[in-house]
């Protein structure tokens, strides 16, 4: 029997100096920053760099990639629990060198990029000289890729981009972008698409604006709406075959779902955390708050939430380092991706009422947090369309029936069952 429950004592030694590292070194940075994918803020270049070359001297950094690329080939369960601390802070990921977009997108350039591809944007994206942008989502709808229309047809040794992306987070800050585009119009519906390596400064790549999502300074967004007109790239940042475009997608969304959720494990237990602080701390009525059994509810529920969430992702976790193969998991990480935004609402929710007129107001994260779970409800797909494909992995292993009855249906197995033990009914007179 191997069902463990327990971290092994040497990672625990680094468990326990992350999240001491980040509490007293990152967490402070977050306060100070605007945003710690901005290479262009001077103060973020003074205080992020050197936390990075510390994660650096203690083996840390990148540890979602293997040894080949400069990562630790740490799995996915050590990198679950390395995550629920880094979710807790807005810089740690990019501390730590494990960030989004960043880690799908060189998951997607070690795979499918050229030795120059790799030289000219993976080296510096791994060393994080530079960020990089996920292009996807178009203004139409991100939700069915099928129906995507940007254009990018050959011509010569080049190819030529023309369309619309939407939401591309962090372009305005990135130094190349990861794009879909239809190359194969009349190929059957998920044979359409093909993925191109766009450096962000080739002409005809124009940022329209970059649209900022509730709860954020609106002067500053980050989602950036992408206008592509008669961009050419060359032949070789075309990344796999023509129409691959789907197969390639698949090598990003798969880790880059689940480490969300990793992230998002963390985000909760802070909630739960301060939740329990002010529970213990306010009073009224003569008694704490955390006397109340209607709180005591809104504690143990968000425990709970918490709990089996964290489960389902530390599972979905050690299936992907046991199996090694996206498409075997699709059906748990689909579970974890339509879990995520409702354990954090919930729980957000309740730390939020607990805190009063402090919990709303922009003295405290929960609202952030709250709104925080819309945006897991649709980056990386939007919650239905992860509880479809749970769904149809879930029916793949079941039948229906031909009988009128369902197969468990009472009566029938009572016979059955009075059948099989006829003789001895028979001898007791029952
Ligand atoms: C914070 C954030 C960051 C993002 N970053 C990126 C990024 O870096 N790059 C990128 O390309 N995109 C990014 N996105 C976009 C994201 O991938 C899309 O929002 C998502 O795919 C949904 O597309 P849509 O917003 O166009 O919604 P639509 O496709 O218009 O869907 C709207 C709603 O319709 C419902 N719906 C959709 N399909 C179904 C269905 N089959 N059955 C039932 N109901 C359905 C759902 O409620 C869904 O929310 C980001 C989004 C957010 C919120």
């Amino acid at each position: 029997m191997t069902w463990e429950f327990e971290t092994d004592p040497e990672f625990q030694t680094e468990l326990d100096w992350i999240d001491d590292f980040v509490r007293t070194e990152v967490e402070p940075v977050d306060m100070v920053i605007e945003h710690a994918w901005d290479m262009s803020d001077p103060l973020r270049q003074r205080l992020i760099p050197p936390l990075q070359a510390r994660v650096r001297e203690r083996g840390l950094w990148a540890c979602h990639l293997g040894p080949a690329l400069g990562g630790q080939g740490f799995g996915q369960v050590k990198l679950a629990l390395m995550n629920e601390i880094l979710g807790r802070s807005h810089s740690a990921p990019i501390v730590f060198g494990c960030h989004a977009p960043d880690s799908g997108n060189s998951e997607i350039l070690a795979h499918y990029g050229s030795d120059l591809l790799k030289k000219t944007y993976l080296e510096p994206l791994l060393r994080q000289e530079i960020v990089s942008a996920y292009s996807m989502t178009e203004p139409r709808g991100g939700s069915d890729p099928t129906g995507f229309v940007t254009r990018a047809e050959r011509d010569g040794d080049e190819w030529v981009i023309n369309g619309e992306k939407w939401f591309s987070s962090h372009a305005n800050f990135a130094s190349f972008l990861i794009l879909l585009a239809v190359t194969e119009p009349e190929a059957e519906r998920h044979r359409r698409l093909s993925m191109f390596v766009v450096p962000a400064g080739t002409p005809g790549v124009e940022i329209v604006r970059n649209v900022g999502v509730y709860g954020h300074d609106p002067a500053h967004g980050t989602h950036s709406y992408v206008r592509y007109t008669n961009v050419r790239v060359p032949a070789d940042h075309l990344l796999g075959g023509r129409g691959d475009g789907f197969i390639v997608a698949q090598t990003r969304l798969g880790g880059g779902r689940i480490h969300h959720a990793m992230r998002t494990v963390g985000l909760v237990k802070q909630a739960l955390d301060m939740m329990c602080e002010r529970v213990l701390s306010r009073s009224t009525q003569g008694e704490l708050l955390a006397r109340k059994q209607l709180v005591q509810a809104m504690i143990a529920d968000s425990w709970i939430q918490l709990e089996q969430f964290r489960l389902l992702v530390l599972r979905t976790a050690w299936r992907i380092d046991k199996y090694n193969d996206y498409q075997r998991v699709r059906g748990d990480i689909s579970a974890v991706k339509a879990a995520m935004p409702k354990v954090l609402h919930d729980v957000a929710s309740r730390a939020l009422q607990l805190h009063g007129s402090l919990g709303v107001s922009h003295e405290m994260p929960f609202a952030s947090m709250v709104l925080e779970s819309f945006h897991m409800g649709l980056a990386d797909g939007a919650t239905e369309v992860h509880q479809i494909t749970l769904a149809r992995e879930i029916l793949k292993n079941h039948r229906g029936t031909d009988g009128v009855f369902p197969t468990t249906h009472l009566p029938l197995r009572r016979a059955e069952a009075r059948d099989r033990f006829a003789d001895v009914l028979a001898e007791l007179g029952s």
